[in-house]
């Protein structure tokens, strides 16, 4: 009943592309952007402009600065909440908090401000996000092209769940703009991708991918949690829904788990009955720690930059060190296309430390600034190991296949300054080498 826009996502019928159906997505004719506090949509230009003032909102009760947090489970019912339930449009007015509340709204037009996007939801984490938003837009036996390099999470929903829902994957090499053709179907309804993998930062041709995607009628949903819409603006190189792990960059302070879905307020409509159904609501408490946190998105982004550069220029320099990857050094294989499409984007930086797993276990111990954790995107800089970590479910031969070596380290770096880092680093490696020559004399 209160499930306004409920209709399956068939991509060929509801795609914009669709001669002579274009008003299907006229957003004058029944929608408007949000739902948001207010009609005002801002005019800034600037990243950080929208990151502190989009979407929060000062009590009007009290004065007091900043959006207050919101914890109330249910709302009062009037006449215009009544109406709402009754003609379709509940989703533009408070009735329960799973189906939405000001604490979701103020952090969701903050995120729609950031990203471009008219429309947005948050979930409880980026699991609940990537797997709702892909269910809602797969009808009954459709199938998904993917990157085969994709987070451990997202994996599984491709290869165990959508088998158990009747729907399929493909995973493809997302280099590889032939194989993704060849291996899109009659029922294939998605391409799904990560704009910057992890942990070898390959970044993914999102302009190369919509045009497929144009090419065969089909959605394009992108997770750009390594790349945050400071690095990459998803919408406007024609994305379909961008999906992110807040817990990630855009929350920045390790201490929550949630996730977003963005996109028209046609597609987020469509995404909204599932949030509903699969119950991935993000609770108001965390919504106010999240906008906390987006506040300072662009400059952490900014320090996240310029100290994973100094870190990475320096190791791959150093005689300890086999390999680096990271997107801004010349070295990277997909450099170029990082420089096109990226700005500010990541802080991971993944490197292959001469000597194989154990000498990466010995550098992790040497080293007091890095946290060994996994998770990424806090401003502290975490490290860990892929082969006891997030691909310890591999074997050997399945993560050198990969491209993931022994001795593979993933860190996020922090917003720390790069000469401390650095120091941290050379004391640490020094002393690996100090012991290398030890055994070997
Ligand atoms: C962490 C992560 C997820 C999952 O997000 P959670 O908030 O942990 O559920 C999905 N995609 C990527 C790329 C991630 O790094």
């Amino acid at each position: 009943m209160t499930t306004s826009n409920t209709t399956r996502g068939d991509a060929s019928s509801q795609s914009p592309l669709s001669p002579g159906i274009n008003w299907l997505s006229d957003l004058k004719r029944s929608r408007k952007p949000g739902p948001f506090f207010g009609e005002a949509q801002h005019t800034w230009s600037g990243a950080s402009t929208c990151a502190v003032h989009a979407g929060s909102s000062d009590d009007p009760r009290t004065g007091a600065v900043g959006t207050p947090i919101y914890q109330s489970s249910t709302f009062l019912l009037e006449d215009d909440q009544y109406n709402s339930i009754h003609d379709g449009y509940a989703r533009d007015r408070f009735i329960y908090a799973r189906y939405g509340n000001p604490s979701q709204w103020a952090v969701q037009q903050k995120l729609a401000a950031l990203e471009g996007a008219e429309s947005a939801i948050v979930f409880s984490s980026g699991m609940a996000a990537i797997t709702t938003a892909v269910l809602s837009f797969m009808d009954k036996g459709a199938h998904v092209v993917a990157s085969k390099e994709l987070y451990g999470g997202t994996y599984n929903l491709f290869n165990q769940e959508l088998p158990s829902l009747d729907m399929s994957a493909t995973l493809v090499d997302p280099r590889d703009f032939d194989a993704i053709e060849a291996a899109i179907q009659p029922n294939t309804q998605i391409l799904y991708f990560e704009a910057i993998t992890n942990p070898l930062l390959t970044v993914v041709d999102i302009p190369k991918i919509v045009e497929i995607a144009k090419k065969h009628r089909l959605r394009v949903i992108i997770d750009a949690t390594f790349a945050t819409p400071i690095g990459l603006r998803c919408l406007e190189l024609g994305v379909d829904i961008v999906v992110h792990s807040a817990s990630k960059y855009l929350n920045g302070h390790s201490d929550l788990i949630a996730g977003v879905v963005l996109g028209s307020r046609k597609l987020i409509d469509q995404v909204w009955p599932r949030m509903l159904t699969y119950g991935g609501s993000l609770d108001p408490h965390a919504c106010f720690l999240l906008e906390r946190g987006l506040k300072t998105l662009a400059i952490r982004m900014q320090a996240h930059q310029d100290s994973a550069f100094a870190l990475a220029t320096y190791l791959e320099q150093h005689p300890a060190i086999e390999k680096v990857f990271y997107p801004l050094l010349p070295s990277h294989p997909d450099h170029a296309l990082a420089q096109r499409l990226l700005d500010n984007a990541t802080g991971n930086v993944t490197f292959v430390v001469k000597g194989g797993d154990g000498a990466a276990l010995a550098l992790l111990k040497a080293l007091r600034l890095p946290k060994q954790a996994t998770s990424l995107g806090g401003v502290e800089s975490l490290i860990s190991l892929p082969f006891n970590s997030s691909q310890a479910g591999f074997t050997h031969q399945q993560r050198v296949d990969m491209g993931i070596l022994p001795g593979t380290v993933r860190l996020s770096v922090g917003i720390e300054d790069a000469t401390d880092l650095i120091a941290d680093f050379k004391q640490a490696l020094g002393q690996m080498t100090d012991k290398t020559e030890t055994t070997h004399a």
